[in-house]
């Protein structure tokens, strides 16, 4: 397993519609497991392929909603590795929450999603998977399908904003 680049605008990857991925080959599980790597590096908490330079339907998450009570013991993050995610639909209700992104070191914005998404896609070894998620999770996994389809969250947010480094630092959970 290896840490790949994070590519940043302008490279033209992350404005593409991202491929279909029709080989579930060792190739693929590499770049999965590169991936959860890369994202872990960078205190992310997700990632999508185009985000290291692939042009290709795949994201990587990992997240666990903070406990209610601050005391209590934070839970085990999550890790899903979705391929070809499709969004079978989402919840009616949305909030607004504020988002970074890797691609967009030192930005932030207020982006107003669903609470709620249904995703389906395979593993990269290729069983089926469905994933209900939702709140923050929610917000995560369309973030990171918005990458496939060449969609930033500047693209979305009602305001974006500059962050300096050491905030930058403290928003890291918020990253994708
Ligand atoms: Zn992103």
């Amino acid at each position: 397993m290896s840490i790949r680049e994070i590519i940043t605008p302008p490279d033209p990857v992350l404005r593409a519609t991202a491929e279909k991925v029709r080989a579930f080959n060792s190739e693929l599980r590499e770049l999965a497991d590169d991936m959860v790597d890369t994202m872990r590096s960078a205190y992310g908490v997700g990632l999508a392929a185009p985000q290291v330079g692939i042009s290709k339907r795949l994201i990587v998450v990992e997240f666990a909603e903070p406990p209610e009570d601050p005391e209590a013991e934070p839970p085990e993050p999550e890790l899903y590795r979705v391929v070809n995610p499709e969004l079978v639909r989402t919840g009616p209700e949305t909030a607004l929450g504020n988002e970074g992104c890797l691609s967009l070191p030192g930005l932030m914005g207020e982006v107003e999603r669903s609470t709620l998404a249904i995703v389906r896609g395979f593993t990269p070894e290729g069983e089926p998977a469905q994933i209900r998620a939702e709140g923050w999770l929610a917000r995560i996994f369309l973030h990171e399908i918005d990458h496939l389809n060449g969609v930033l969250f500047i693209d979305r947010a009602n305001e974006v904003w500059e962050i300096e480094e050491e905030e930058d630092e403290a928003e890291a959970a918020s990253r994708v």
